[in-house]
Order: structure tokens, then C-alpha cells, then sequence
């Protein structure tokens, strides 16, 4: 219950707060943190958690980070804001527009801030359509997705989006955005069906969708190269490779949304690396900046930039940005967090303990409540067997028995993900466990 004139109260009266359900958060409060220290967060009772989520998949270097803090503080300073609108820049977003074209693993061009994963899609989505029409291919704007993938909330985003709860009473999807089949083998392979057969499937499918829709309405495909907010699903073997050969056949762009994937979660720098993607735009948030300042980032290539160069030189200009596009603030907090993260070779660090971390939660697998686990790299999830009618109730014990123990993770329904923060030692990985593993062993149902 809630104390009255406690934070909590004032939080319930005052707070609308998102992906909860808000008449619970009224009735019962919310956690108030008050503190975080690497991979630590303390709230307002003095209790301690691991942050098993890294907040929201995103703060790569933990919490507390000092260098970070003197950047902001240092940019803050000197030139806490400026835009980019009618040409103007400034140093931080010149030096980080840079860097990630240095940095991507395919040609890129150029790069559009935003600041937030769903506004990079968003963007991405009206990059597209603009670039239909300079080409003389204005029926050239539909894009797919897929079942399950997670791109944001507003509302193109929100589209491309292939979750429920994201389309169910805000008249959504978009028309022109369809959805895909989910790269899920254990949750939508057919009886029998090899991964090899399951994989040839959906590029099969794809092509028919593609077929069905008219090659020529297609602008692209987007997709996570793991996808995390649908239950962290890792696509089988060849499955990068057999949709790119239908786009490549049929002239359709790849949007990587590397939101999540993005600076080393997968083991490699970008998940587009692990999953030997080739995209044209490479959508970039979170672990960009480890969340301390919202930013985001669209990388395109020159397919895209031409044609909408050519457009905005028609037009007069490209009528689209952000007030806080490039922000000096958050782009100069991005250059010393990509920093932190090449100098302490923290792809490295996922990349070597992420065999530990997959081998922790496989032995969890024993568990009968578990009915299948994934993961790559950091990031990692047990699917607990659906207990009743309702899906969610497991997972969502779960969360609370972790939670109980000191460490913070996200049910996804009955999926209870982990993506720790890249930083975390081998030691304090072998902490989360024996909480993760204590949690599940106290559940009963
Ligand atoms: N894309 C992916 C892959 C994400 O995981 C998310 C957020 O979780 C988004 C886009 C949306 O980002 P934001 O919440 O910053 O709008």
C-alpha cells in the first residue's frame, strides 16, 4: 500500500507512465530509484539491485560514469544548445556524425540525428517515402516488418512494430506497413520442420508477400539483427542471408535497427556484423549515449542520401528535424560513451563472457518450469512455460521474485530477458545468477 504524501503517492497521483498499466501503478505506486553505481541502482528504501536490463537494454557502461558526466557538464558549459536546422552545426554533432560513419561496417553517407530509437524509425519511414518521389516512384513507399519486432511507439514506429499491445485501440498499423513472419523457430516452426526448412519458409513467404504486393510498392525491409523487446529472439543460421537474397532480387533496401544491437551487445561492435547483414540505413539510440542523454541516429548510405539530396535541392529543403536533433549535449556525452566503450574494449567483454552468460542460463534449462532459453553476447532470456489461460503470469512471478532478490529484469509475457550492463566483471555475473537462479528455483505454480 501506499503511503500518503510518500513519493509513491505523489508519483500515483501526478504520473502517467509508460508500458504500465496505469490504474495498477495508481493503486499499488511504482519503484522509485533514487541512485545507480555500475552495475548497481539503489532506491529510496536504501535497497541495492542489479540492473539486469541495463535499464532499458542501454547503459553500456553503467551507471555513475564519470566521464560522461564531465562531458556533459564541460559541453554545458561551453554551448549547451544549439540545432541544426538552415545550416547550422556545431562541434559535438560534426564529430559524432563522423565517427559513426567511420565506425559503421558497411559504406554510409550520412547521418540525421534524432532522439529517440522510435523518432530514428520514424524518420527512416519519411526518409523513404520522400526518396519514392524524387525518383519518380511515388507507389514505391511500403515497407515490411516483421511479427514480433519492436520499433518504437510513435506513430509510423509504433507501425512498424509487429507487437499487440502496440497496434490493439490506437488504430494501428499504418496502411502500407505489413508485417513479416518472426524468425522464432521454436515458437512458429511447423511440425517437423527442419531450421534450414524454417528459414527457406519465411524467405518463401517473403517473396510472396513481395509478389503479392507488387515488387515495385516495396521501398524496404526492416528489422532487428536479434530482436530484443519481441522476447530477444535470435534468427536461425542463414537467415540474414535468405531474406537479403529476395530483397536484393526484387530492389528492396534493408533497414538494420540496431537500437538494441547497436556498440557490442551481440559480441561484435554492431549486431548487423554478427548476423552478416548489409543494410542501407542503420538505425542507432540507446548504448549510443548508455542512455544519459536521449539521442539517436539514422545512417544511410548513398542509395538513400542521393535521391533525397536531390529531392530537398527540388523542394527548396528537406522539411524535417528536431529541435534537439544533434543536441551538443547528447552528442558530446555519445562521442566520450563510444570512447569509454572502444578504450575499455567493452565489445571484448561481452564478447568473453558471453559464453559464461549463455552457459549460466542453459543450465537453467533443467528447470521444468523453462521451456526454452536464448540468447547471443550479452543478451539472453529464459521462456517460462505458460501457466493457465494467461499469458505473462510466470514470467511475471518471476520478475517479482528477482526483483525481491535484488535484481531488476523484464518480463516479456512469460519471457524474462537479461542484458546486463557491458561493463559487468565475471564476478558480478556469477552474482546475477545465483539471484536469476534463486528466483526461478522459488517459484512454484
Ligand atoms: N527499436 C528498438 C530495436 C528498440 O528496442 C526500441 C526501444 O526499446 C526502439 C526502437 C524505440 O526506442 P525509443 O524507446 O527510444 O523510442
Amino acid at each position: 500500500t501506499v503511503q500518503p504524501n510518500s513519493i509513491e503517492a505523489r508519483d500515483a497521483a501526478y504520473h502517467l507512465h509508460p508500458y504500465s498499466n496505469a490504474r495498477k501503478a495508481e493503486a499499488e505506486g511504482s519503484l522509485i530509484l533514487e541512485e545507480g553505481e555500475g552495475i548497481y541502482v539503489t532506491d529510496n528504501t536504501g535497497k541495492r539491485y542489479i540492473e539486469g536490463l541495463s535499464g532499458l537494454w542501454s547503459v553500456a557502461v553503467g551507471f555513475g560514469e564519470q566521464r560522461l558526466i564531465d562531458a556533459a557538464n564541460a559541453q554545458m558549459q561551453k554551448l549547451p544548445y544549439y540545432h541544426a536546422f538552415a545550416q547550422k552545426s556545431h562541434t559535438p554533432a560534426v564529430e559524432l556524425a563522423e565517427k559513426l560513419v567511420q565506425m559503421a561496417p558497411v559504406p554510409m553517407s550520412k547521418v540525421f540525428f534524432t532522439n529517440s530509437g522510435s523518432e530514428g524509425n520514424d524518420t527512416v519511414v519519411k526518409l523513404l517515402w520522400y526518396r519514392a518521389n524524387a525518383m519518380g516512384q511515388p507507389q514505391k513507399k511500403k515497407i515490411i516488418s516483421r511479427i514480433k519486432g519492436y520499433h518504437g511507439v510513435t506513430v509510423a514506429s509504433a507501425s512498424l512494430t509487429g507487437l499487440p499491445y502496440n497496434h490493439m485501440s490506437f488504430d494501428l498499423p499504418l496502411p502500407g506497413i505489413m508485417h513479416a513472419g518472426c524468425p522464432h523457430y521454436g515458437g512458429f516452426a511447423q511440425e517437423g520442420e527442419s531450421e534450414e526448412q524454417f528459414v527457406a519458409r519465411l524467405a518463401q513467404e517473403l517473396e510472396d508477400m513481395i509478389l503479392a504486393e507488387g515488387p515495385d510498392t516495396i521501398a524496404a525491409f526492416i528489422g532487428e539483427p536479434v530482436m530484443g523487446a519481441g522476447g530477444v529472439i535470435v534468427p536461425p543460421e542463414g537467415y540474414w542471408a535468405a531474406i537479403q537474397a529476395v530483397l536484393k532480387k526484387y530492389d528492396i533496401l534493408l533497414i538494420a535497427d540496431e537500437v538494441i544491437c547497436g556498440f557490442g551487445r551481440t559480441g561484435q561492435m554492431f549486431g548487423s556484423q554478427t548476423m552478416g547483414m548489409e543494410p542501407d540505413v542503420m538505425v542507432l539510440s540507446k548504448q549510443l549515449s548508455s542512455s544519459y542523454m536521449p539521442i539517436s541516429a539514422v545512417l544511410v548510405n548513398d542509395r538513400v542520401y542521393q535521391p533525397v539530396a536531390d529531392e530537398s535541392d527540388r523542394i527548396g529543403t528537406l522539411g524535417h528535424g528536431y529541435t534537439g536533433s544533434g543536441h551538443p549535449v547528447a552528442a558530446a556525452v555519445a562521442l566520450e560513451n563510444i570512447k569509454i566503450i572502444e578504450e575499455r574494449d567493452l565489445v571484448g567483454n561481452a564478447a568473453r563472457l558471453s559464453p559464461l552468460f549463455l552457459s549460466r542460463l542453459k543450465d537453467l534449462t533443467a528447470n521444468p518450469l523453462v521451456k526454452e532459453m536464448r540468447g547471443i553476447g550479452l543478451i539472453g532470456a529464459l521462456e517460462l512455460k505458460q501457466q493457465g489461460d494467461a499469458v505473462g503470469v510466470a514470467g511475471g512471478a518471476m520478475a517479482a521474485a528477482c526483483m525481491e532478490r535484488g535484481l531488476i529484469v523484464r518480463n516479456l509475457g512469460d519471457t524474462v530477458a537479461l542484458c546486463p550492463p557491458l561493463i559487468i566483471t565475471e564476478e558480478q555475473m556469477v552474482e546475477m545468477f545465483d539471484i536469476y537462479a534463486d528466483a526461478l528455483a522459488s517459484l512454484s505454480f
